[in-house]
């Protein structure tokens, strides 16, 4: 373009109106997304604007094991936006009968990337990130940062301990889990309202002296049922659903629920007033 043509173009833009301002879209679910979460959009207590929160949050979920795999395919499933997978462990034979995330033919993949996979292809909309990573005190602050909701399915204590330390460090909701035997127990926990995992079990148990599912044994509906209420939990947290103080026991045999009210201590070292 020569120099006449640049300063014709240059006044012709300077005469042109200022665009106006767009409006800001306003968010909606597509139509596909509506029609996959119509079961959860037409409950009386979930509108549209709690599934757009849902695609908004992120959550880290801890271990990709007997609970993790109900907890990451339900969270998956019910549209959260995106979901971190921590998991150093490789997919094992005897794992196969409780973690349904897992398949034969991944004997020997890493229980992060097996279970990332699956929930790709159930749910493309969310986005998935595994952490080949095992969460201890050291690395446990940086890997909750930034998270909504962190849903501990491991099967340490001691990971235990560092995951709520972290999240009442950082303020973040947390959903603690266990299952061994025939007992289960299911915590949801808000940092600085109720109470948090130490303020109900204060004390560690010494390495050895709680029985581990390879010691004990679990049948995998066992785990499906806890990892359920889990999941359950998660999602009534991020949907801004009440969380009562304590703690449900699991008695697997009967089967039977009981609601266990813990006050916070305000001396917990975890989440008390200091
Ligand atoms: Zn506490």
């Amino acid at each position: 373009m020569n120099r006449r043509g640049f300063l014709r173009d240059l006044a012709g833009a300077a005469r042109r109106p200022e665009p106006a301002h767009e409006p800001e879209p306003v968010p909606a679910l597509s139509a596909e997304e509506v029609e996959r979460y119509s079961r959860q959009l037409v409950l009386p207590d979930w509108s549209e604007a709690t599934q757009l929160a849902l695609r908004e949050r992120a959550v880290l979920v801890i271990g990709a094991g007997g609970l993790g795999s109900p907890v990451a395919t339900y969270l998956a499933g019910a549209g959260v936006g995106r979901l971190g997978i921590a998991d150093d462990d490789a997919v094992a034979l005897s794992n196969l009968p409780r973690q349904p995330l897992h398949f034969t033919p991944d004997l020997g993949v890493p229980k992060a990337v097996s279970a990332a996979a699956k929930l790709g292809f159930l749910n493309p909309e969310v986005v998935v990130e595994p952490y080949q990573v095992r969460l201890d005190a050291s690395n446990a602050a940086g890997l909750v940062e930034g998270q909504d909701l962190v849903v501990d399915c491991s099967d340490s204590f001691a990971t235990r301990y560092a995951v709520n330390a972290a999240c009442c460090a950082a303020g973040i909701g947390l959903v603690e889990a266990g299952v061994v035997g025939w007992t289960g127990l299911v915590m949801a926990i808000r940092p600085g309202e109720t109470a948090c995992y130490r303020c109900a079990f204060p004390t560690e148990p010494p390495p050895g002296a709680a029985p581990t599912c390879a010691q004990a044994g679990v049948l995998g509906p066992a785990a499906g049922v806890v990892g359920s209420l889990q999941a359950l939990a998660a999602l009534r947290a991020l949907a801004g659903h009440p969380v009562e103080s304590g703690f449900l026991q699991v008695d697997l045999a009967e089967p039977a629920l009981t609601r266990v009210a813990v006050a916070r201590r305000p001396d917990c070292p975890d989440c008390g007033a200091g």
